[in-house]
């Protein structure tokens, strides 16, 4: 079901399958906009619901020390609603998790298990926590590691078992089975989503973003550059990669494209 990586620039199929309800856990505002943003609008486009959790407001993300946290987070939070709106998610969760601080502990896999049990989807797109070093350019942040990591943890096996959380159960919030994890921005891809047709919203959603950069035209030529590159593996113009986790084979959940 998984393709293999493409080796000495062999094609893989492009990636079909389209999740009915999926979710996007990120750590900052603008993560989902540089991630899986253009895979969001397509599967959006196509009649998916999907929502995005940011597990901070990105609080931290300045260059001044003196700037108001409290004031960033709020113009942040504003910016990605805005972004959200061009991707097409039916809501944006806010966490509030501290910035800079993010830590895959119990309370943080709780809020995730609740919103996971309230919105039920079949999908989590997340942060690929096993990629320490980008493939030639940097490190991964350590709130974009603890993001994945308890993401993943909390789809599995927290979010399936009536026994984890019970407070959860009692709220009303029932044990949910997700059945499949995308990891993005993966040191080690395995499926490629073919996004033509969508890397114009992913810029859009991207130049919400203006307290942390300007989407510039080198700027976009970057984002489409990026999109070409991942399009290689599949012989097509632009695409996103994923590592993709199957948790439960499920070839019954395959929609109609
Ligand atoms: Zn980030």
């Amino acid at each position: 079901m998984t393709p293999d990586p493409p080796a000495n620039g062999a094609v893989v199929t492009e990636h079909a399958w389209r999740a009915a309800r999926f979710m996007v856990i990120v750590a900052h505002p603008d993560d989902a906009d540089f991630g899986p943003a253009a895979t969001a609008s397509k599967w959006i486009d196509r009649g998916s619901v999907g929502r995005l959790v940011c597990c901070t407001s990105g609080d931290q993300g300045g260059e001044d020390a003196a700037l108001d946290p409290l004031e960033l987070a709020a113009t942040r939070e504003a910016e990605q609603r805005r972004a959200a709106a061009v991707v097409g998610y039916d809501d944006v969760r806010f966490l509030h998790q501290p910035d800079g601080a993010l830590a895959n502990e119990l309370p943080l896999r709780e809020l995730l298990v609740r919103e996971i049990r309230e919105f039920r989807p079949d999908a989590v797109l997340t942060h690929d926590p096993e990629v320490l070093f980008y493939r030639g350019a940097g490190v991964n942040h350590a709130d974009h590691r603890a993001a994945g990591i308890a993401a993943v943890d909390a789809v599995y096996p927290a979010a399936r078992n009536p026994m984890a959380f019970p407070n959860l159960a009692r709220a009303g919030f029932a044990a949910h089975p997700v059945r499949r994890l995308y990891l993005f921005w993966p040191g080690q891809p395995t499926a490629w989503v073919e996004v033509g047709a969508t890397v114009d919203r992913k810029i859009e959603a991207l130049r919400c973003h203006a307290s942390q950069f300007t989407v510039d035209a080198a700027f976009e030529q970057r984002m489409r550059d990026w999109a070409a590159e991942d399009g290689v593996a599949i012989g097509g113009p632009a695409a996103e990669a994923f590592r993709l986790i199957v948790i439960d084979d499920d070839d019954q959940a395959q929609l109609p494209e």
